[in-house]
């Protein structure tokens, strides 16, 4: 178990457009905010969400067209070989209600409501544990 203090509570919209895991990681490396809480609502198109099959070891990707309700992202933030990465899962939902949810790998954004808490504390380095996974030890 880890223990944090939290620093601070940081909420934005991410700009029209932008991918967001790419938005995202940039925020958090020009912020030096190595430890935090992700959650995201709003809006995306095109996402891409990952399906973590633990027999091939590797993400299936699920590529979906067109517009989602963002309707839950939650993640968090942590090192991966010394730099600091998201790790956001996402519930997304379509015109009918149908929901889908995986390891976010990429979406543009339409609309993201982001709050992230930075934390202080111990530094939580990811290790690699197979091809594909990088685990908190
Ligand atoms: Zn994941």
């Amino acid at each position: 178990m880890y223990v944090y203090d939290v620093d601070k509570v940081y909420l934005f919209n991410v700009p029209r457009d932008k991918e967001l895991i790419e938005y995202i990681t940039e925020f958090i490396v020009n912020n030096g905010i190595k430890t935090g809480l992700i959650m995201i609502i709003g809006a995306v198109y095109d996402p891409v969400i990952g399906y973590y099959d633990h027999v091939k070891d590797q993400y299936i990707e699920v590529k979906l067209k067109g517009h989602y309700e963002l309707v839950s992202g939650i993640g968090n933030i942590s090192l991966r070989e010394g730099k600091p990465i998201p790790h956001i899962h996402v519930v997304l939902g379509g015109r009918n209600g149908e929901t889908y949810g995986g390891h976010l790998l990429s979406a543009k954004v339409f609309v993201a409501e982001t709050m992230i808490t930075s934390l202080t504390g111990p530094v939580l380095e990811r290790e690699r544990v197979t091809n594909t996974l990088w685990l908190w030890p």
